[in-house]
């Protein structure tokens, strides 16, 4: 899918302009939990980061690690993941209006744009009185890789 189109380069350097124009100190634990999700295709949960992001600062701390998670997606340049079994995870946050494919088995993520819900979206609202704004949907199961094991 845009896997392959991403360039990791770019997405790191963009996510620390943002957080330096912003007044935000890039102290060294803050920068290697970047590191770890900027360069990630898989949604990563805070434990995930915390082990990867700890081989390169040994000394880091899981506070840390939620601090900075929390300023990440404030400025909405990562995004949460909500899995099946209520648990939750953090992947580079996307432009535009796409929705999230995630495998259930390797944790892969990728995207796609567009969506037929405006027929489901009208009747829903004409059924509930509700004045519909935005949807959030995301697809769950198993990528080309895992599928095929
Ligand atoms: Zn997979
Ligand atoms: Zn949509």
């Amino acid at each position: 899918m845009n896997e392959s189109k991403i360039c990791y380069e770019d997405r790191r350097e963009n996510w620390i302009d943002s957080l330096r124009s912003r007044g935000y100190r890039l102290t060294e634990p803050r920068q290697v939990v970047i590191d770890v999700l900027a360069y990630s295709s898989r949604a990563l949960n805070a434990a995930e980061i915390y082990d990867s992001a700890r081989k390169k600062y040994s000394s880091l701390g899981l506070v840390s690690v939620y601090r900075t998670l929390e300023k990440l997606e404030e400025l909405e340049l990562i995004q949460k993941v909500h899995h099946p079994d209520g648990c939750q995870s953090y992947i580079a946050g996307f432009t535009g209006h796409q929705h999230l494919l995630l495998c259930n088995e390797c944790g892969l993520t990728a995207f796609f744009e567009g969506d037929d819900l405006v027929p489901l979206i009208d009747n829903v609202s004409s059924d509930s009185g509700f004045d519909i704004q935005d949807h959030w949907l995301q697809f769950f199961g198993l990528c080309s890789n895992c599928k095929s094991v």
